[in-house]
């Protein structure tokens, strides 16, 4: 094995024993790598191990790693992009593109910018509702006096399929400390949301948000310690 593949075989196993405390199925847990810190044949190298989700948090190096990933394979991999990062309003354009999911609308100014683009586009995008449930001032995301009117807000709007919730937790020494904070974006799932999926969780603390209800985690160092990393 691998480093690579050490690291994603002890990250699965993680996931496992997270899901076993708490009574879920492994594949209620749907993995994003992170790829925002290793070049396009490392995440060639994850898609051949499985993994077909990966997130960017800026649209321009997405779109390069794109580029050279089809640069060096004529087949390339379906790989399902999710932006996990800030979207400036300059960025909306080419973000519609890029994505097949955007876990950071954090305005319904944004999600009107992305409705817009898609609409004339013809695409169709899964977005998720970034709340800052800690209320970090230095965090982008809705208060979460906010998130459920943004939620239906922007539900109303063409090219958008709102699939649920996303929170960056606060760092903490001991992750158990951010329960609290995942517990509380799942409260903020409204009751009558079609898609109840909830992106929260990091390398430091997905178990904990996986105990909390996380069906999305998005994770990195832990599965790209002792790679290479380098631009793409
Ligand atoms: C970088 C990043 C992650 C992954 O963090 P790790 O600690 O490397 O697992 C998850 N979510 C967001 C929004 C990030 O920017």
């Amino acid at each position: 094995m691998n480093r690579l593949e050490q690291n994603l075989a002890q990250v699965r196993s993680r996931i496992a024993a997270a899901c076993a405390r708490c009574g879920r199925r492994p594949e209620s847990v749907r993995l994003v790598a992170v790829t925002k810190l290793v070049p396009a044949d490392i995440i060639r190298q994850i898609h051949a191990l499985g993994l077909t989700d990966v997130g960017e948090n800026r649209v321009q190096d997405a779109l390069a790693k794109q580029q050279r990933i089809a640069e060096l394979d004529p087949a390339p991999a379906a790989l399902c992009w999710h932006l996990i990062g800030s979207l400036q309003n300059n960025k909306v354009r080419k973000a519609a593109h890029a994505f097949a999911w955007v876990h950071s609308v954090d305005s319904l100014e944004l999600g009107e910018r992305l409705s817009r683009e898609l609409a004339a586009a013809g695409r169709a995008l899964d977005v998720l509702v970034q709340v800052n449930v800690a209320r970090e001032p230095q965090k982008s995301g809705v208060a979460p006096e906010q998130a459920r009117g943004t939620y239906h807000a922007l539900r109303a709007l063409p090219g958008l399929r709102v699939r649920g919730l996303m929170t960056i937790g606060p760092w903490c020494a001991d992750p158990q400390e951010l329960r609290p904070v995942f517990a509380g974006l799942r409260q903020l799932l409204p009751e009558d949301a079609a898609d109840r999926e909830l992106s929260m969780g990091m390398s430091h603390d997905f178990e904990v948000a996986i105990e909390e209800g996380a069906t999305i985690i998005r994770v990195g160092q832990a599965l790209f310690a002792g790679m290479t990393l380098a631009s793409a």
